[in-house]
């Protein structure tokens, strides 16, 4: 059974225990690697000058402490494999209802691939593929 790092172990906690129910359920059966959870004025600003949010501080989801975003992806590491990203949320969405559906979490989750929550990416102009938030 796969399990965290000790750095992803340390991002997770500082996201909203939504998200860590979530993420140590995804992570029974599925491999990945915590990124980013809380983000500091210091981080966020770097994240937006380099075009990887469109949020300022404070406004980001990922500003807030506990943090509501958390950026996961699935291992082994490969940005440039997008359809794996794709298959990855799709996993942690059906699992994140599941969850709802179950009391487990008490808020839904969007997708950085499906702002709109259409289960589509046809209509996104910004795609954030491992951006999970809380909403
Ligand atoms: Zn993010």
């Amino acid at each position: 059974m796969p399990s965290f790092s000790a750095e992803s172990f340390t991002r997770l906690s500082s996201c909203h225990p939504d998200l860590q129910v979530l993420f140590f359920e995804i992570i029974k059966t599925f491999d990945c690697m915590v990124l980013e959870g809380h983000r500091n004025e210091h981080d966020q600003d770097l994240a937006f000058k380099e075009g990887r949010s469109k949020l300022q501080w404070p406004h980001g989801k990922h500003n807030g402490q506990p943090s509501m975003a958390v950026d996961v992806t699935p291992c082994p590491i490969d940005f440039s494999n997008t359809n794996r990203l794709y298959w990855f949320a799709g996993y942690v969405m059906g699992i994140a209802q599941k969850l709802k559906e179950e009391g487990k979490m008490t808020h839904s989750v969007r997708y950085g691939g499906d702002w709109s929550r259409d289960f589509t990416d046809l209509n996104e102009q910004f795609k954030d593929l491992n951006h999970y938030e809380l909403v």
